[in-house]
Protein backbone atom coordinates (compact mmCIF):
# COMPACT_ATOMS: atom_id res chain seq x y z
CA UNK A 1 0.00 0.00 0.00
CA UNK A 2 1.23 3.51 -0.72
CA UNK A 3 2.14 5.65 2.13
CA UNK A 4 0.23 9.15 2.56
CA UNK A 5 1.41 12.39 1.70
CA UNK A 6 2.26 14.49 4.53
CA UNK A 7 -1.15 16.85 3.64
CA UNK A 8 -3.21 13.44 3.21
CA UNK A 9 -1.61 12.85 7.38
CA UNK A 10 -2.50 16.78 7.93
CA UNK A 11 -6.13 15.42 6.99
CA UNK A 12 -6.81 12.78 8.88
CA UNK A 13 -9.79 13.37 11.01
CA UNK A 14 -10.94 12.21 14.86
CA UNK A 15 -14.88 12.53 16.61
CA UNK A 16 -13.57 15.63 18.87
CA UNK A 17 -15.97 15.89 22.06
CA UNK A 18 -13.70 18.89 23.01
CA UNK A 19 -10.61 20.75 23.01
CA UNK A 20 -9.43 23.43 25.52
CA UNK A 21 -6.44 25.45 26.49
CA UNK A 22 -5.79 24.79 30.37
CA UNK A 23 -3.99 23.75 33.29
CA UNK A 24 -3.38 20.34 33.64
CA UNK A 25 -4.72 19.47 36.98
CA UNK A 26 -3.82 15.95 37.74
CA UNK A 27 -0.61 13.78 37.54
CA UNK A 28 2.98 14.61 37.11
CA UNK A 29 2.71 16.88 34.76
CA UNK A 30 -0.37 18.31 37.38
CA UNK A 31 0.04 22.63 37.02
CA UNK A 32 1.45 22.71 33.32
CA UNK A 33 -0.27 24.90 31.09
CA UNK A 34 -1.54 22.40 28.58
CA UNK A 35 -3.92 22.08 25.20
CA UNK A 36 -6.18 19.39 25.72
CA UNK A 37 -8.11 17.19 22.84
CA UNK A 38 -10.77 15.20 24.63
CA UNK A 39 -11.61 12.53 21.39
CA UNK A 40 -14.61 10.61 21.82
CA UNK A 41 -15.43 6.90 21.47
CA UNK A 42 -15.23 4.75 24.93
CA UNK A 43 -16.47 1.20 25.61
CA UNK A 44 -14.57 1.00 28.55
CA UNK A 45 -17.91 1.80 30.76
CA UNK A 46 -16.73 3.31 34.12
CA UNK A 47 -19.80 3.68 36.33
CA UNK A 48 -18.37 6.56 38.27
CA UNK A 49 -17.05 8.15 34.38
CA UNK A 50 -17.75 12.45 34.61
CA UNK A 51 -17.49 12.55 30.95
CA UNK A 52 -19.76 9.68 29.84
CA UNK A 53 -20.51 12.20 26.73
CA UNK A 54 -17.45 11.01 25.24
CA UNK A 55 -19.00 7.25 25.35
CA UNK A 56 -20.29 7.86 21.60
CA UNK A 57 -18.03 8.57 18.99
CA UNK A 58 -20.50 9.03 16.82
CA UNK A 59 -22.36 12.23 18.39
CA UNK A 60 -18.98 14.07 18.15
CA UNK A 61 -18.08 15.99 14.65
CA UNK A 62 -14.50 15.23 13.19
CA UNK A 63 -11.84 17.36 13.34
CA UNK A 64 -8.84 17.16 10.75
CA UNK A 65 -5.10 17.29 12.17
CA UNK A 66 -4.36 20.41 10.58
CA UNK A 67 -7.52 21.71 12.54
CA UNK A 68 -5.99 21.10 15.99
CA UNK A 69 -2.70 21.80 15.12
CA UNK A 70 -3.84 25.29 13.90
CA UNK A 71 -5.91 25.72 17.20
CA UNK A 72 -3.75 24.75 19.18
CA UNK A 73 -0.82 27.42 18.00
CA UNK A 74 -3.28 29.89 19.03
CA UNK A 75 -1.80 29.41 22.50
CA UNK A 76 2.00 29.76 23.62
CA UNK A 77 1.43 26.41 25.81
CA UNK A 78 3.61 23.37 23.78
CA UNK A 79 2.29 20.40 25.74
CA UNK A 80 -0.84 18.86 23.86
CA UNK A 81 -2.62 16.27 26.58
CA UNK A 82 -5.21 13.72 24.06
CA UNK A 83 -7.57 12.19 26.45
CA UNK A 84 -11.02 10.91 26.28
CA UNK A 85 -12.85 8.86 25.81
CA UNK A 86 -10.61 6.48 25.17
CA UNK A 87 -8.03 7.62 22.75
CA UNK A 88 -6.17 4.84 22.25
CA UNK A 89 -8.73 3.01 20.17
CA UNK A 90 -7.67 5.16 17.34
CA UNK A 91 -4.35 5.63 14.89
CA UNK A 92 -2.53 8.16 16.25
CA UNK A 93 0.55 8.49 14.43
CA UNK A 94 -1.03 11.64 12.61
CA UNK A 95 -1.45 13.33 15.45
CA UNK A 96 1.63 12.85 17.00
CA UNK A 97 3.87 13.00 14.21
CA UNK A 98 2.17 15.86 12.88
CA UNK A 99 2.46 17.96 16.51
CA UNK A 100 5.88 16.94 17.02
CA UNK A 101 7.02 18.33 14.01
CA UNK A 102 5.51 22.01 15.09
CA UNK A 103 7.22 21.85 18.20
CA UNK A 104 4.62 20.13 20.64
CA UNK A 105 5.09 18.34 23.49
CA UNK A 106 2.62 14.94 23.18
CA UNK A 107 1.06 13.32 26.33
CA UNK A 108 -1.84 11.11 26.68
CA UNK A 109 -4.30 9.83 29.34
CA UNK A 110 -5.38 6.16 28.65
CA UNK A 111 -7.18 3.40 30.65
CA UNK A 112 -4.62 1.33 28.84
CA UNK A 113 -7.08 -1.33 27.37
CA UNK A 114 -6.30 -0.76 23.90
CA UNK A 115 -2.34 -0.78 22.03
CA UNK A 116 -0.93 2.69 22.27
CA UNK A 117 -0.33 3.88 18.87
CA UNK A 118 1.97 6.90 18.55
CA UNK A 119 5.15 8.53 19.88
CA UNK A 120 4.81 10.36 22.73
CA UNK A 121 6.47 12.29 25.21
CA UNK A 122 4.60 11.40 28.57
CA UNK A 123 1.90 8.37 28.30
CA UNK A 124 -0.27 8.23 31.44
CA UNK A 125 -2.41 4.95 32.42
CA UNK A 126 -4.90 5.01 34.29
CA UNK A 127 -6.27 1.28 34.45
CA UNK A 128 -10.01 0.72 35.08
CA UNK A 129 -11.82 -2.65 36.25
CA UNK A 130 -14.66 -2.13 33.63
CA UNK A 131 -12.32 -3.09 31.08
CA UNK A 132 -8.27 -4.45 32.13
CA UNK A 133 -5.51 -2.50 30.67
CA UNK A 134 -2.60 -4.35 28.46
CA UNK A 135 0.41 -5.26 30.21
CA UNK A 136 1.61 -3.72 27.05
CA UNK A 137 0.20 -0.74 27.46
CA UNK A 138 1.56 -0.88 31.28
CA UNK A 139 4.88 -1.54 30.47
CA UNK A 140 5.08 1.66 27.88
CA UNK A 141 3.93 4.09 31.09
CA UNK A 142 5.42 7.08 32.63
CA UNK A 143 2.74 7.46 35.11
CA UNK A 144 0.27 4.75 36.83
CA UNK A 145 -2.39 6.60 37.81
CA UNK A 146 -4.65 4.64 39.81
CA UNK A 147 -8.33 6.03 40.81
CA UNK A 148 -9.24 5.03 44.11
CA UNK A 149 -13.04 4.22 44.21
CA UNK A 150 -13.17 1.88 47.37
CA UNK A 151 -10.74 -0.27 49.67
CA UNK A 152 -10.22 -2.93 47.26
CA UNK A 153 -8.73 -0.42 44.49
CA UNK A 154 -5.33 -0.37 46.63
CA UNK A 155 -4.80 -4.28 45.80
CA UNK A 156 -5.65 -3.55 42.57
CA UNK A 157 -3.51 -0.70 42.05
CA UNK A 158 -0.61 -2.72 43.73
CA UNK A 159 -1.17 -6.02 41.25
CA UNK A 160 -1.08 -3.28 37.92
CA UNK A 161 2.32 -1.59 39.67
CA UNK A 162 3.87 -5.10 39.11
CA UNK A 163 3.62 -4.89 35.31
CA UNK A 164 4.97 -1.12 35.02
CA UNK A 165 8.89 -0.18 33.84
CA UNK A 166 11.12 0.88 36.98
CA UNK A 167 10.88 4.37 36.71
CA UNK A 168 7.21 4.57 36.45
CA UNK A 169 5.67 7.18 38.72
CA UNK A 170 3.20 5.51 41.08
CA UNK A 171 -0.28 7.74 41.78
CA UNK A 172 -3.22 7.03 43.67
CA UNK A 173 -6.06 9.70 43.33
CA UNK A 174 -9.46 9.41 44.99
CA UNK A 175 -12.52 8.72 42.92
CA UNK A 176 -13.91 12.88 43.12
CA UNK A 177 -17.40 12.30 44.16
CA UNK A 178 -15.74 10.02 47.24
CA UNK A 179 -13.50 12.65 48.37
CA UNK A 180 -13.93 12.76 51.92
CA UNK A 181 -14.52 9.13 52.36
CA UNK A 182 -10.99 7.65 50.62
CA UNK A 183 -8.94 10.36 51.26
CA UNK A 184 -7.55 9.43 54.58
CA UNK A 185 -7.60 5.84 53.50
CA UNK A 186 -5.07 7.05 50.34
CA UNK A 187 -2.93 9.13 52.74
CA UNK A 188 -2.42 6.14 55.38
CA UNK A 189 -1.28 3.87 52.30
CA UNK A 190 0.90 6.29 50.73
CA UNK A 191 2.59 7.18 54.10
CA UNK A 192 3.11 3.12 54.50
CA UNK A 193 3.93 2.43 50.78
CA UNK A 194 6.41 5.97 50.02
CA UNK A 195 6.88 4.47 46.62
CA UNK A 196 3.45 5.72 46.00
CA UNK A 197 2.35 9.69 45.69
CA UNK A 198 -1.03 11.20 45.85
CA UNK A 199 -2.54 12.98 42.50
CA UNK A 200 -5.54 15.56 43.26
CA UNK A 201 -7.92 16.92 40.33
CA UNK A 202 -6.25 20.07 41.27
CA UNK A 203 -8.30 21.49 38.33
CA UNK A 204 -11.20 21.08 39.84
CA UNK A 205 -10.07 23.24 43.06
CA UNK A 206 -8.85 26.24 41.08
CA UNK A 207 -11.85 25.36 38.49
CA UNK A 208 -10.34 25.35 35.08
CA UNK A 209 -11.82 22.94 32.65
FE1 LIG B 1 -15.03 7.41 31.31
FE2 LIG B 1 -12.38 7.30 30.99
FE3 LIG B 1 -13.69 5.24 32.09
FE4 LIG B 1 -13.97 5.78 29.48
S1 LIG B 1 -12.09 5.14 30.54
S2 LIG B 1 -15.61 5.27 30.92
S3 LIG B 1 -13.91 8.03 29.49
S4 LIG B 1 -13.46 7.31 32.95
Amino acid sequence: MQNKSTDEILMDAYPVMESFYTIQGEGLNSGRAAYFIRLGGCDVGCVWCDVKESWNAEIHPKKSVLDLIQEAENFPGRLVVITGGEPAMYKLESITSNFKSKGFELAIETSGAYPISGSWNYICVSPKKFKAPLVESLQMADELKVIIFNKSDFSWAIQHANNVKENCALLLQPEYSKFDEIMPLIIDFVKENPKWRISLQTHKIIQVP
